[in-house]
């Protein structure tokens, strides 16, 4: 039953991996994709979902107990791509204490005085740990590529230039390349929103009161900007994949199925590393069997009082 799901799981998850971004083009990938799932489906899809979340946890146990690998999920998006339902449906199962989410807005003067990954490496996994970045140091060549104007306050040396991307996109190469080195399993998720289904989820969040609160006007001006953004996506796809730090570019105008893709990917990743619980041997063996001695033998001399 686990190795079929695992097999489901690499099955699902890897129509959409991009591990060499040299050919990559966004149109090749269509936001409605459903793979071989219909809407009669659903109820297998939830289904789906709800046995990857169950081995998810259980992965996660032996990944702390193993305490070797860090997971990195990068988490990138448009607004209302579904990033914060899909974190909250994927990791519902996993023990909160090893698993960390960070949320990254706009910079703050403190972050603004450090060097781009500088806030993300601070909250970077530690080994035994799955940590979440929902947006990332990425946004410094997306939005800050389609909003150059964003560049006065980092106050960087004028020498950076037209070269500044070309730059980060390397930077972002070795960063990765470093902790994959050291490791952590880093896997990057696009959730890949059309912009028709963009504006549906706008219109759904001022039309019920109850989703009011999602809604920002500020994101309805950056539609405006959409084709320099899927660029900018395009780019940073390209020039980042690797085998070592896959994109997943995953459709996202049916949240049921994003769902279960991002699930997928998740399992995937843990199922590549050689996960088990440590094995006990030697001195620490003859520890156990005196440990268990003076608990039986506890046990009888309560008896005895
Ligand atoms: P939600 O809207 O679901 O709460 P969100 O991730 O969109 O989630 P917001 O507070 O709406 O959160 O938006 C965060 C904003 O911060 C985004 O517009 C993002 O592009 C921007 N941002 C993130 N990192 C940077 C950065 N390094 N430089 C400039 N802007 C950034
Ligand atoms: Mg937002």
């Amino acid at each position: 039953m686990k190795a079929n799901l695992l097999q489901e799981s690499r099955k699902l998850s890897r129509p959409f991996c991009i591990g060499n971004g040299a050919k990559f083009r966004l149109r090749d990938h269509d936001p409605r994709d459903t793979g071989s799932f219909t809407e009669e489906d659903r109820p297998r899809a939830a289904e789906a979902l709800q046995a990857g979340v169950h081995v998810l946890a259980e992965m996660q146990e032996r990944l702390y107990a193993q305490n070797r690998y860090a997971v990195l999920i990068v988490i990138q998006a448009m607004d209302a791509a579904g990033k914060d339902s899909a974190i909250k449906h994927v990791m519902s199962g996993v023990n909160p204490q090893s698993c960390e989410v960070t949320s990254f807005k706009e910079p703050t003067p403190e972050e603004l005085d450090h060097d781009f990954l500088w806030r993300c490496a601070r909250r970077l996994p530690p080994r035994g740990h799955i940590g979440i970045f929902n947006r990332s140091y990425y946004e410094e060549v997306l939005v800050v590529r389609v909003h150059p104007e964003y560049l006065l306050s980092q106050r960087l040396p004028s020498e950076h230039g037209k070269k500044l991307w070309d730059q980060r996109y390397k930077d972002i190469r070795h960063f990765e390349r470093y902790l994959s080195n050291n490791g952590t399993v880093i896997r990057k998720i696009f959730l890949n929103v059309s912009q028709a289904e963009q504006k549906k989820r706008f219109l759904e969040r001022l039309n019920n009161p109850e989703k009011n609160w999602k809604f920002s006007a500020a994101d309805v001006t950056e539609r405006a900007h959409w084709k320099q953004y899927m660029e900018a996506y395009e780019d940073a796809i390209r020039e980042t994949a690797a085998p070592h730090a896959p994109w997943y570019v995953v459709p996202a105008d049916n949240k049921w199925f994003t769902r279960i893709v991002v699930a997928s990917a998740i399992v995937d990743a843990l199922a590549s590393l050689d996960l088990d619980y440590p094995k006990v041997t030697g001195d620490k063996l003859k520890d156990f069997a005196a440990a268990k001695k003076a608990l039986l033998a506890e046990g009888k001399s309560t008896r005895r009082r």
